[in-house]
């Protein structure tokens, strides 16, 4: 967390195209093809000093498509942190979670379903705790039965599908225009 800020136990759950960064019809394929959306750097340092985990959700179907690999994507993801970074050092991602699938196969872990929230809260609150990531297992849909309050913790995406999984998952959301990204919406959220 910033210096100073204790996390309030709630986590921003945040689409990556259209919200932080400007998306393509043609997928973010490269490094170099990553362009931050204004102020998204500076809208994510903010969430995080009012004391919120940032979680980036995305579809990236590509993998599943067969068209690249996620060494590509972690070369894509460890770009765009850098740029985040270079524009606020606050705005760390506390992680990131994509889904690697095709939309024919229907996954539980690809939006419009609620997988990679229901993971990024499990995980994320087994980092704090301290255990062994490893030893951790996750919970999905009617199999999570015990599940912590998430009340103040809410979505922020470009598309009909993510505003979707959240409202399955259970926590508000905030539709941006992917042209103006996530600082289009932090009057909203605050
Ligand atoms: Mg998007």
């Amino acid at each position: 967390m910033p210096e100073g800020v204790s996390w309030n136990g709630s986590i921003a759950f945040l689409d990556r195209d259209g919200v932080i960064n400007v998306g393509s019809e043609n997928y973010i394929n490269t490094p170099e093809q990553v362009v931050l959306l204004p102020k998204s750097a500076e809208s994510i340092g903010t969430i995080r000093r009012m004391g919120y985990r940032v979680c980036v959700v995305t579809n990236q179907s590509p993998i599943g498509r067969g068209l690249w690999t996620s060494q590509n994507l972690a070369e894509i993801h460890k770009r765009l942190q850098e740029m985040v970074l270079d524009n606020d050092p606050d705005a760390h991602f506390d992680l990131i979670l994509h889904s690697p699938y095709a939309p024919w196969e229907g996954a539980w872990a690809r939006k419009p379903f609620p997988g990679m929230l229901e993971a990024g809260r499990q995980l994320i609150d087994n980092a704090t705790l301290d255990s062994n990531q490893s030893e951790l297992e996750l919970l999905f849909g009617d199999d999570w039965v015990d599940r912590p309050d998430d009340s103040s913790s809410f979505m922020v995406g470009d598309r009909q599908v993510d505003i979707i999984a959240a409202t399955r998952y259970g926590i508000k959301s905030y539709l941006c225009n992917p042209d103006e990204g996530l600082s289009g919406v932090m009057e909203d959220i605050f």
